[in-house]
């Protein structure tokens, strides 16, 4: 029988319990990381994916920079490990941001600027579909809609090059995911067949809907 996938969730603050579940769900082995070693040893890398989870990215990042887990992380995600982010997850590997907390950083992983709390405060938050124009989050389709929630959610201010939205609500692109060097650069990629690059980021959660569409196609690119 093929070894289950080791799947690595974020568990410095914020919502982790619901990815692990959703990963273990899925029939994924999940490993929780906290420090280095849970995701790096002597016998080479311990995960074949990774998620972000939302919570408070400016206290993710102090606790990710207190724990020396910034920089190993870094390298670990530019490596190619299949990483997806929701929320502050998308917010710690963007570029950057566009209104810091005071002496926020980002990993600088993923050719997008953010905007944190873009979508009003708490009273703005809610459950909502999403069409997302990415095959392989779908089987091969191209399209789909996943159900997410939105919490003091960021938004995407702008992809550069190495990145392409793929989903947008109320004109806000509120989710992007990079994409193989040699494609064109094309933001909006209508009628796109494109799958979804190593790594991914929205702004929504659909670990709480309970739509498990982005953690299988997770799964699934970490074979
Ligand atoms: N507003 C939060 C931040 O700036 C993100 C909210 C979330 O992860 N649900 O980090």
């Amino acid at each position: 029988m093929a070894q289950p996938i080791r799947a690595g969730v974020l568990a410095l603050q914020g919502g982790v319990v619901e990815h692990a579940q959703m990963l273990e769900q899925l029939g994924a082995n999940v490993i929780l990381v906290r420090r280095e070693s849970d995701f790096t040893g002597p016998d080479g890398p311990r995960l074949d994916a990774l998620v972000l989870p939302g919570g408070e990215s400016s206290t993710q990042d102090r606790l990710l920079r207190l724990f020396d887990l910034a920089d190993p992380l870094r390298r670990l995600i530019s490596g190619g490990l299949p990483t997806l982010g929701t929320c502050a997850g998308l917010i710690l590997l963007a570029r950057d941001v566009l209104d810091p907390a005071p002496g926020q950083r980002t990993l600088g992983v993923f050719d997008a600027s953010v905007r944190r709390n873009a979508l009003g405060a708490q009273l703005a938050s809610c459950e909502a579909e999403f069409t997302i124009q990415a095959a392989g989050v779908f089987g091969s389709g191209a399209f789909g809609d996943v159900r997410g929630a939105l919490i003091r959610a960021p938004e995407i201010a702008a992809v550069g090059p190495g990145a392409r939205v793929i989903a947008v609500r109320d004109g806000r692109i509120l989710g992007a995911t990079s994409f193989p060097a040699g494609l064109p650069s094309d933001t909006t990629i209508p009628g796109s067949q494109l799958p979804l690059g190593p790594i991914t980021g929205i702004a929504f959660h659909p670990e709480i809907s309970g739509d498990p569409g982005f953690h299988r196609a997770l799964l699934a690119q970490a074979r």
